[in-house]
């Protein structure tokens, strides 16, 4: 346990619900291993207090914090600035206090989702992604494929009009994103020639655990060259990587996108470089007991 004090610097994470969060885990391992006098603390937000929340938080001088489901489209209003990255993804998961004390918001999900996939040697600009579902983290995927520089992205979704509202809603981005979008009965053509297969729709999530975005038929038509990204992180595997692997694939679950968003977020607040390996293991040991 940190010792506490009155010098103590307070950081933390905001949501609706919160009891599940990983977050405190692996920041208040990494405070500690920094010997950084902070404490990270979960705070359960309803949507009715979010405003109230962050006056309060100036109060008490709060350094920064996480903004989790289902604030983080609804906080933009309410910070004094955010960056051309958030505002292209429509979304701020970590705010701080500038030097004037404002409020400043960023998403470091997209970091956080590009982070894991610097290890594969591919020519990004030459490859084709799949992503599956067209929710909040489907957004930051988008973001980060355009980072990578992939020219060809399809979103697949079970619902046409907020197919084309999703496709729309990049149209005027500052970021270089094309992107063509396919109903969900048009997945086995698609799957055949995708590089990147990203599952962002909450299917095969613990306790549906025997559940997957793809059918059997779907999975048979995996490359065994692709890489298959599950944005899931309890179970591990997910069963959607599991099918991945019979088919040959490279698998990546959702534990290092989210260790990544929350490595930057950290180094946001503290300004230095933190221990992504104490953030690792504090993760995978508190799954492995609560299991
Ligand atoms: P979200 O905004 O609710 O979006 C979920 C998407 O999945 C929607 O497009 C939804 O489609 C689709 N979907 C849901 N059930 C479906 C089904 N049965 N068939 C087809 N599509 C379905 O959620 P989110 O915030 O994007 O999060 C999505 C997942 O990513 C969650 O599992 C979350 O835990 C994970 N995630 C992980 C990280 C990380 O750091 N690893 C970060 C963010 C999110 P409709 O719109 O048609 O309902």
């Amino acid at each position: 346990m940190p010792i506490i004090t009155g010098q103590t610097q307070l950081l933390g994470v905001i949501g609706d619900p919160i009891h599940h969060s990983l977050s405190p885990v692996m920041h208040n391992a990494a405070l500690a291993a920094m010997g950084l006098d902070y404490v990270y603390v979960p705070f359960h937000v309803k949507p009715e207090h979010l405003s109230e929340a962050l006056t309060g938080f100036a109060a008490i001088a709060m350094q920064g914090f996480n903004i989790t489901i289902p604030h983080k489209q609804a906080i933009m209003p309410l910070l004094a600035g955010i960056t051309p990255l958030a505002a292209s993804v429509g979304a701020v998961n970590t705010v701080w206090r500038d030097n004037q004390g404002q409020w400043q918001g960023t998403n470091t999900d997209v970091e956080g989702f590009v982070a894991p996939l610097l290890k594969f040697e591919r020519d990004w600009a030459t490859q084709k992604i799949l992503i599956l579902g067209m929710g909040g983290a489907a957004r930051a995927v988008v973001a980060g494929c355009a980072q990578l520089g992939i020219q060809s992205i399809c979103v697949v979704g079970r619902d046409p009009e907020k197919l084309r509202l999703f496709q729309q809603s990049w149209l005027h981005s500052p970021l270089p994103v094309s992107l063509d979008v396919a109903q969900w009965t048009h997945l086995t053509e698609q799957i055949a020639t995708a590089d990147l297969v990203v599952n962002t729709t909450p299917l095969g999530m613990y306790p549906q655990c025997d559940s997957s975005p793809l059918s059997e038929i779907e999975v048979a038509r995996i490359q065994p060259t692709a890489i298959a990204y599950d944005l899931i992180y309890t179970p591990r595997p997910t069963r959607f990587l599991q099918q991945a692997q019979t088919q040959g694939a490279a698998t990546l679950d959702g534990l290092e996108m989210l260790l990544y968003q929350g490595a930057a977020a950290l180094q946001q607040w503290v300004g230095q470089p933190v221990p992504l390996d104490k953030m690792r293991q504090a993760l995978t040991d508190h799954l492995a007991q609560n299991r």
